[in-house]
């Protein structure tokens, strides 16, 4: 039983699912997938995204604003907080830096977004998604002054280097690898995935994006989520079923799923 920590449901191309949301919610239980974060990154479209996740009670949701949207509805503390009084919402995120695509070289947009929303996820006690790429330092030091710890969350996709990684465990985050862990150009990152904690492993699809080999540069989606884990399992000498399980736990221990009932409703 596999949990994907991150993916965009709402993204996902539904070509090879009939066009149908509940084929692609089937193929997904199929593919030994039983629970998914479905991640908001913008506000506009958030609402459709609730909606269209709304039959599937496996699906857990969180609300934000990515750092390298830009021309929609800008986040406040109160607007993220009224919409994560969803007992759906589990998470506020994905937030953070990316330095990558910086568009304007002007960050200061992007940090006064990620204190907003460390601020609500504070307020509202729920853990944070964060997106870091290209901006390490400045993503630790945010997360330390803005208190993060009392919350903690995950480091998605993960594609920095130990020393990041060892911070964002000291502040208590946990750590979510992508597909990007297959790609045969990440031999460093397959090094800090052995060094991570058992007990602070998550595992992602992000679809639609970053397919894992064998189908990288395809439309992704959470029915591939068995190839990351089959490679975190090998670089962590463990069998599939154990790698799905310890982070599954991890899964339902950091957004506060232990209780919910983990089977699929008919779709
Ligand atoms: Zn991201
Ligand atoms: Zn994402």
């Amino acid at each position: 039983m596999l949990i994907d920590s991150h993916c965009h449901l709402d993204r996902v191309d539904l070509k090879t699912h009939d066009n149908d949301f509940g084929v692609l919610m089937r193929a997904c239980n199929e593919a030994g997938v039983a629970r998914m974060l479905c991640v908001g990154i913008d506000l506009d479209a958030y609402p459709a995204m609730r909606r269209l996740v709304d039959p599937y009670p496996e699906v857990d949701v969180s609300v934000g604003v990515h750092p390298n949207e830009s021309g929609g509805e800008e986040p406040s503390v109160e607007r993220l907080l009224e919409l994560a009084a969803d007992p759906r919402v589990v998470a506020i995120g994905e937030t953070g830096l990316d330095y990558y695509r910086l568009e304007d070289g002007d960050s200061a947009g992007q940090h006064a977004r990620f204190r907003t929303h460390i601020a609500a996820a504070r307020a509202c006690g729920k853990p944070l998604i964060i997106h870091t790429r290209q901006a390490r330092a400045d993503t630790i030091r945010l997360l330390r002054e803005e208190g993060a710890e009392a919350v903690g969350g995950v480091l998605h996709c993960f594609t920095e280097d130990w020393e990041m990684a060892r911070a964002g465990l000291d502040l208590g985050f946990s750590v979510s690898f992508s597909g990007i862990i297959t790609f045969k150009s990440a031999e460093s990152l397959r090094e800090v995935v052995r060094q991570v904690p058992l007990d602070r492993l998550l595992i992602e699809t992000d679809s639609p994006y970053l397919a894992p080999v064998p189908y990288r540069g395809k439309p992704n989606a959470p029915t591939y989520l068995k190839h990351v884990a089959a490679c975190i399992a090998e670089l962590r000498g463990l069998d599939v079923e154990r790698l799905a399980e310890v982070t599954a736990d991890n899964y339902r221990r950091l957004f506060g799923r232990e209780q919910s009932g983990i089977g699929f409703t008919a779709a």
